[in-house]
């Protein structure tokens, strides 16, 4: 009996890997007509300012949804399009919906509400011109330039930091603030806040998954060095009301998690915006 549970986890182990495989080799044949046919749609999460306690900003986040798979999440589709450096079609799609996005709301008398987006690192080894993609998207669509916030992975800053240095400035001299996303997910360490002049700091969302006391001590420091330096912070996967006063006692700027809203798709933004 036991052989044939095993049997059995080793077979749904396969039939597993070979769905995901298939997925894979999908998503990479289609990314293009995901693009053109708006199966890639964009979702959008507060941030909420901790202070004031009203939405400041949305982290826009891409959805997959696939006439024959269904919804797929990022899991499935980023690094699979990251290992083939085909990530930047997405990354760049995010931007030109979102300027669809603020020209509705613009023209329906909305108001207009700022986005932090994702790039990957591999965007800046695709072989484009990424600087130039991101500034005739932004000219085109004509999207106030204070509105777009880029957000770099922490990770991403592993290998050749010059191009990442260089990155950051290219898109400061556009006028665009830089977010690091995911701190302390990775090995880099206060390296980061010296050479590197974010805007804004993501702390990543295990500090609040864990929120022990060695979680909290981090949260707390990390939060009153980077305000020291003059960056703003936010906090990832805030759940709980425990969490939300915790950031408010040690002065993080903004918090995001489904304490206040999953991502969502635009419809589902009220009009008058959320109200927390
Ligand atoms: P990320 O940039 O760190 O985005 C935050 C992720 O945390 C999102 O997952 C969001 O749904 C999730 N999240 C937010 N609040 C909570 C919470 O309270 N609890 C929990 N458990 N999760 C929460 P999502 O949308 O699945 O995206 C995963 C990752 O995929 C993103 O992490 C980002 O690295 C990547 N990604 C998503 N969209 C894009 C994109 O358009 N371009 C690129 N390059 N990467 C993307
Ligand atoms: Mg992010
Ligand atoms: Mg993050
Ligand atoms: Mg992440």
């Amino acid at each position: 009996r036991h052989l044939n549970g095993t049997r059995k986890a080793v077979q749904f182990y396969d039939d597993a890997m070979r769905q995901n495989e298939a997925i894979r080799l999908h998503v990479l044949a289609h990314v293009d007509k995901a693009v053109e046919d708006g199966w890639l749609q964009v979702y959008y999460q507060p941030l909420v300012d901790i202070k004031r306690k009203a939405v400041a900003s949305y982290e826009a986040l891409s959805r997959w949804s696939d006439p024959q798979y269904g919804f797929l999440t990022p899991d499935q589709f980023v690094e699979p399009l990251e290992r083939v450096r085909m990530i930047y079609k997405i990354d760049l799609n995010v931007l030109r919906r979102y300027g669809q996005l603020v020209r509705d709301w613009q023209a329906a008398g909305r108001t207009v509400l700022p986005i932090s987006f994702n790039i990957s690192r591999t965007d800046l080894e695709a072989g484009i011109d990424l600087f130039g993609e991101i500034e005739a998207i932004i000219r085109e669509e004509q999207i106030p330039k204070k509105l777009v916030h880029v957000e770099i992975t922490e990770t991403a800053l592993n290998g050749d930091s010059a191009v990442m240095q260089r990155a950051v400035r290219r898109f400061h001299d556009m006028g665009l603030e830089v977010w690091m996303d995911d701190f302390g997910s990775g090995y880099s360490s206060l390296n980061v806040l010296k050479d590197y002049q974010f805007d804004v700091i993501k702390i990543d969302m295990v500090f609040m998954g864990k929120f022990d006391e060695r979680s909290k001590t981090i949260v707390r420091d990390v939060c009153r060095m980077a305000a020291d330096l003059g960056i703003r912070t936010v906090a990832e996967g805030v759940e709980t009301a425990e969490h939300y006063a915790f950031l408010k006692e040690v002065g993080c700027t903004y918090a995001q998690g489904y304490l206040f809203s999953k991502p969502v798709p635009p419809d589902q933004i009220p009009e008058e915006g959320f109200q927390f």
